[in-house]
């Protein structure tokens, strides 16, 4: 089933759409239009609807927030189109000129996602003609990963910082560490909405990314007390009594899980100690 929805809030248009082989799907994505700019280009599966319902928009420049497929999948298509530059972080150019692989599992739900080696890489300010776009770095989620904040508007341009105030599984290599950082670093800001790739939030943007932080420093503070005391990742996950979605990790091949992120604290406090010492 394929679901395409747009909308606008103030200036800004929202395409969102959601592919699933077997009933509703249970994940959206959104392209963002503003001022001449596009921001992330939608995943593959849906290439053609998606690109019909965008084609028309007087697009200048597009921005890829990162590299993961259902951001990135269509970029050659909407540039050849468009003829329009293509921006992205310094991290993110360089890593979609030779895009890590995906999963069978991620192919069939959002399609392969081609490399591109064009993307000029963009790093503090963004300008349309109108408005001008901080470019904030919230890795944690992906290592690449950028928001947009045009602070006049007080719009955010949240790529997957938020997707839920509480999260049930990560991919496999996620920082909970980097992704509390970089919650922290954006709450600074004054915005009340978040534009959020998957799930955007119109109303109390600020407090479900809170929300958001807080279950993400509770999930660590746990994770890192039992590892304190010599518990194996098997052994906490049990202690905790978490429960995986086995239907996730099972379409996904095992790339997503909520495993990934008892190991994505593993990791972090490792990954702290050898800087320490
Ligand atoms: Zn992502």
């Amino acid at each position: 089933m394929t679901i395409i929805e747009t909308f606008d809030f103030e200036e800004i248009k929202g395409f969102k759409f959601g592919y699933s082989p077997f009933g509703k799907p249970k994940l959206y994505s959104h392209i963002y239009f503003i001022d001449g700019l596009m921001i992330d280009t939608g995943h593959t599966k849906m290439a053609s609807k998606i690109f019909n319902h965008v084609k028309d928009l007087p697009v200048k420049q597009i921005f890829i927030t990162h590299h993961h497929e259902d951001h990135s999948g269509n970029i050659a298509r909407m540039q050849g189109h468009f003829n329009c530059p293509i921006y992205a972080s310094k991290l993110c150019s360089e890593m979609m000129k030779s895009p890590p692989s995906i999963s069978f599992a991620q192919k069939m739900s959002w399609g392969n996602r081609p490399a591109y080696k064009k993307i000029i890489p963009q790093s503090d300010f963004l300008e349309t003609e109108n408005y001008k776009f901080e470019i904030i770095p919230i890795p944690g989620h992906a290592a690449d990963m950028v928001a947009l904040y045009e602070p006049k508007r007080k719009w955010l341009f949240s790529s997957d910082l938020y997707v839920n105030s509480y999260i049930a599984y990560f991919l496999e290599n996620e920082s909970t560490s980097e992704q509390i950082k970089s919650i922290k670093r954006i709450l600074e800001l004054d915005f009340d909405v978040l534009l959020c790739g998957h799930n955007p939030q119109f109303k109390n943007g600020k407090a479900k990314l809170k929300k958001k932080l807080l279950f993400l420093e509770k999930f660590f503070e746990l994770v890192s007390n039992l590892y304190e005391k010599n518990y194996s990742a098997e052994q906490i996950f049990k202690e905790l009594k978490l429960k995986e979605f086995w239907y996730v990790r099972m379409m996904s091949n095992g790339h997503l899980s909520k495993m990934n992120m008892v190991k994505s604290v593993i990791r972090d406090i490792e990954n702290e100690m050898k800087i320490s010492q």
